[in-house]
């Protein structure tokens, strides 16, 4: 169940890594709704064209756009073609995201480095490559996707929990910074939610996993993507700042 948010229809939206889980779910939702979804991508062009095709057949306008968020001068230069050509972007959800388990003796300096390039440095340059934009957007609406072990730490996961938890920093830091603007800034910190990120695991680990969540269970990608939505909308137009945690319970 898709709640309904009326402001979202024709607001422009880019969702990094939309093309699948909990991005693409975010995206099927604001197209769902009469969004222009601005989804990136780094994979083939024909699934992209398919993506879009899907968002268009449930109610919204799709524009794709193909760059990795570690390439910053890509990225900008896909941004700053949209935004002059086509139109400003007022929703940003920074999404893209990749994780790495493993003990902190193990972690090698790459692997630290490509966790905080797309989770925290990817997330803070497609923010900036987009402010001047927002300067001339109405109601922008910024929404982070960070996770619960940003807040409460996970062993096995230091590098991935650092790059969630400086997420937290900088959202709340712009929310300040930018508040006079109109810019709103607020981050979701999801709990164990099925995606391939989440496959990964073994069915052990999950039922393990499951006993440790009070509603005993993974969460949803539409159910991200319902909260994703109201932090998009005017519906939440007096929250900036905030870090909520959507996780079944886990961290009570
Ligand atoms: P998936 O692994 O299913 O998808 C990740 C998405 O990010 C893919 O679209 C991927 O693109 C994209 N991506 C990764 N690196 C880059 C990059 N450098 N440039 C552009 N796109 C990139 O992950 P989820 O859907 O599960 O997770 C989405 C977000 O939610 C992530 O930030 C994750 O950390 C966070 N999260 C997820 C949880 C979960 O339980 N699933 C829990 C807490 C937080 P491609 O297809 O090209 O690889």
């Amino acid at each position: 169940m898709i709640a309904k948010y009326t402001d979202l229809e024709g607001k422009v939206v880019l969702v990094t890594g939309g093309a699948r889980g909990i991005g693409k779910s975010i995206c099927l939702a604001l197209a769902s709704q009469g969004a222009h979804v601005v989804f990136n991508y780094r994979g083939d062009e024909a699934k992209a064209t398919a993506l879009a095709g899907e968002l268009e057949t449930v109610g919204g306008k799709a524009t794709g756009l193909k760059f990795d968020v570690t390439d910053y001068e890509a990225m900008t230069k896909a941004l700053d073609e949209f935004t002059k050509n086509v139109a400003p972007i007022s929703g940003l959800v920074n999404n893209a995201g990749i994780s790495k388990d493993t003990l902190l003796l193990r972690l090698k300096p790459d692997e630290i480095s490509s966790i905080i390039d797309t989770n925290l440095k990817g997330s803070m340059m497609v923010t900036q490559a987009l402010s001047r934009n927002f300067l001339r957007a109405e109601n922008v609406s910024i929404v982070h996707m960070s996770s619960i072990v940003g807040v409460m730490g996970n062993a096995s996961q230091a590098a991935y929990a650092a790059s969630k938890a400086g997420l937290i920093g900088f959202s709340k830091s712009i929310a300040k910074e930018l508040a006079s603007r109109n810019l709103r800034s607020n981050v979701i910190c999801p709990g164990f939610i099925q995606t391939d990120m989440t496959d990964a695991l073994n069915e052990k680990a999950k039922e393990e996993y499951n006993k440790s969540i009070p509603l005993g269970r993974f969460g949803t990608t539409e159910e991200v993507a319902n909260l994703t939505c109201f932090l998009l909308s005017r519906a939440s137009g007096y929250m900036t700042g905030e870090v909520i945690k959507i996780d079944g319970g886990l961290y009570i």
